[in-house]
């Protein structure tokens, strides 16, 4: 068996040498990765291409894991550094990888990451004209990219199938695999072609997936439908402690947004909202005010989609204002602050989107500005889902059904008086201790206060009232509310009805959210969801004390100083006008290069330039993010800059 492979591949070698004129990857593989005859080591990788001292957590194991030849599953949050765990394999490998992704713009702004760092990469997808298109095929069949990533649809046209069958591909490797499951919030029927793929090579390649969505349904599909076998399955922490978490309820959310940006001058930021008509409203008010903000969602033009990106990447813009449309893949590493204009839809798309903030590692800002139309509106969302290709109806109504569970979990995170930290994390699967000290619920100081009284006369109208009904209908018969459908069903009549008349309805709704959240009342998942008693409703009425905390009316602050910046290093003060000086110098480079500025150097980069002030290449290379080719590229530059201000 193994000499008539051995015999195959021989044979192989000949054709491909012979049709091609070059030598197949492997070889050339080999000559350039060889270092004084042994092959150079991921750390050696890590440090020349990327520029990195150290792998971050979990990084190493995937890594490990890839390179002994077994299929590997990384769970990691946005912004732990995914790519690398398959990149540095690739290199390290002797054929080429695939990587599979699911969007054009995250493809492009890997391939030029990794071009930047000196690795040839290519992709292939519909942006591509057909003369490129085949001009890349053969580039690829020639062996001259490393790594080259592909958009699921092609895998399986005859064209990409025969290029894969004339080349050795060591790793396929799918970035965000979520996308296969119809579990997760972004399934695409295109990841299908995935495993079929996979099945017509004729030898198997490792098989990698990676992933920040870690709910067990997701992470089950994603193993199964890729058919990997015997992985190895590594969770890495969701925590992402530079993240500061915070909810609010204002009143005029406008004003609040603008109060926010004026607070923050000169920071990049991300505000997410749920439909196109607000996006088009808060960037109005924002440009009609003078920021620098652009906008996208799925009513705009491709044309203009990509324009409004770039200018957000390339840091001609300083903010987003954004549907979820926006953002999978965007690997823009200093965005300080995401504001949710409304509540997202679920806890997974939250921390995604939120997760945007400071994928650099420095101090960011989540902010989630909710009102109660938000779950309206992603009801009325819920109730029109359509179901996606090839899904039976009753599937579809279990996907309804989970959306609604999953937006309940959303609403209860706008109410926990909990560490946000701890809720979030939990909804993930981690426990920790229950206060972070950096999230607005850590942070501002609580009251607890006995709320017996308004619980026992909520769950008793609830056990009262002749059938069930939903929040609103209970909360307003508490209050004595006159409206029609109450007075139409008759709770004027409940025995608990204006019980609570002094109570503002926003405190009855905390109150009410707080039963649910602990468990004295249940809230159903129906299309219509109504509340019932729970096993523990008893208690309250039998005369428990129930306390609420909430946070202190803080008495307002004036402010007079002018805003500061936020202190950008993590440790250890920032002289901000070199900061700003080799800010200037990168956006010059990365405009002459036509790059995103970022992948010239990030804020960290730069910000431990300022701290260290390396005065030769030796010392510009301990600088984290300073790799060699980067070195080559830009070094210099920033030496001179280094220079001319120590001179000063
Ligand atoms: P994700 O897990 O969301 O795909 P990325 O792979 O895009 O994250 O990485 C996020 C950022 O972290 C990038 O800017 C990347 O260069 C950086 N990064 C990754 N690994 C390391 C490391 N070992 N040391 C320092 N920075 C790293
Ligand atoms: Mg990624």
């Amino acid at each position: 068996m193994k000499t008539a492979s051995a015999r195959i591949a021989a044979n192989k070698r000949q054709d491909f040498i012979k049709e091609y004129g070059v030598v197949p990857i492997s070889e050339l593989h080999r000559f350039f990765i060889k270092k004084k005859g042994v092959l150079m080591t991921k750390e050696e990788v890590l440090k020349k291409y990327f520029g990195y001292d150290s792998f971050r957590a979990g990084q190493e194991t995937l890594v490990n894991s890839i390179l002994s030849g077994r299929d590997t599953l990384g769970i990691m949050p946005t912004g732990a550094g995914k790519s690398l765990c398959y990149q540095i394999p690739a290199l390290l490998m002797p054929g080429i990888t695939l990587v599979i992704s699911p969007l054009i713009s995250l493809m492009k702004d890997q391939v030029t990451a990794l071009n930047q760092a000196g690795i040839h990469a290519a992709y292939l997808n519909s942006s591509l004209t057909q003369g490129q298109y085949q001009t890349a095929l053969r580039n690829l069949i020639q062996g001259r990219y490393k790594i080259v990533y592909v958009a699921p649809e092609r895998l399986l046209t005859e064209s990409f199938l025969w290029a894969a069958s004339q080349i050795e591909i060591s790793m396929v490797s799918v970035d965000e695999a979520h996308c296969i499951s119809q579990w997760g919030q972004d399934f695409r029927p295109s990841y299908l072609k995935i495993p079929d793929f996979v099945e017509q090579l004729q030898v198997r390649p490792v098989v990698s997936a990676f992933t920040a969505t870690a709910t067990a349904e997701v992470r089950e599909d994603i193993a199964a439908i890729l058919g990997l076998q015997d992985p190895v399955t590594l969770v890495t922490g969701f925590d992402r402690k530079n993240l500061r978490f915070s909810v609010k309820q204002p009143a005029d959310k406008m004003a609040a947004t603008l109060a926010y940006i004026m607070e923050h001058p000169d920071e990049c930021g991300i505000i997410y909202c749920l439909t196109r008509k607000t996006v088009e409203e808060v960037h109005n008010a924002l440009v009609g005010r003078g920021f620098s903000a652009t906008r996208y969602h799925a009513g705009l033009s491709d044309e203009e989609r990509r324009e409004n990106q770039e200018d957000f990447i390339f840091d001609r813009k300083e903010i987003m204002v954004a549907t979820n449309a926006f953002g999978m893949g965007i690997d823009k590493s200093n965005v300080r602050y995401v504001i949710h204009y409304n509540m997202p839809k679920n806890m997974e798309s939250y921390y995604q989107e939120a997760g945007r903030a400071g994928r650099d590692g420095l101090p960011s800002e989540c902010v989630l500005f909710y009102s109660g139309q938000d779950v309206v509106t992603n009801q009325f969302f819920i109730d029109r889902m359509e179901a996606a290709e090839g899904m039976d109806e009753e599937t579809a109504a279990l996907v309804q059904e989970r959306e609604r569970e999953r937006l309940k979990k959303m609403t209860f995170y706008c109410f926990t008086n909990e560490c946000l930290r701890a809720y979030i994390l939990r909804y993930f699967g981690e426990y920790g201790d229950n206060y972070c000290g950096n999230c607005s619920n850590c942070l501002t100081q609580f009251e607890e206060k006995d709320v017996s009284e308004t619980a026992r006369n909520l769950i008793g109208c609830v056990k009262t009232a002749r059938r069930s009904y939903g929040m609103t209908l209970i909360v307003d018969t508490v209050h004595g509310s006159k409206n029609s459908r109450l007075l139409q069903v008759g709770m004027d009549q409940n025995p608990y009805y204006g019980t609570c008349e002094e109570e503002p309805i926003y405190r009855l709704r905390q109150i009410l959210n707080h039963l649910l959240v602990e468990g004295y009342l249940f809230l159903t998942d129906d299309k219509y969801p109504v509340l019932e008693l729970t096993e523990k409703s008893e208690e309250i009425l039998n005369g428990s004390t129930l306390l609420m905390k909430t946070a202190k009316e803080q008495p307002k602050k004036i402010k007079e100083k002018k805003p500061k910046k936020r202190l950008l290093a993590e440790e250890g003060e920032v002289d901000y006008d070199l900061f700003e000086k080799l800010r200037g110098l990168r956006m010059e480079l990365a405009k002459k290069d036509r790059v995103p500025p970022y992948l010239v150097f990030t804020d960290k980069t730069l910000t431990q330039m300022c701290q260290l002030r390396p005065k030769s290449k030796e010392e510009m290379l301990m600088v984290s993010g300073v790799g060699e080719n980067k070195f080559r590229k830009y070094g210099e530059a920033f030496l001179a800059l280094l220079n001319e201000e120590r001179q000063d």
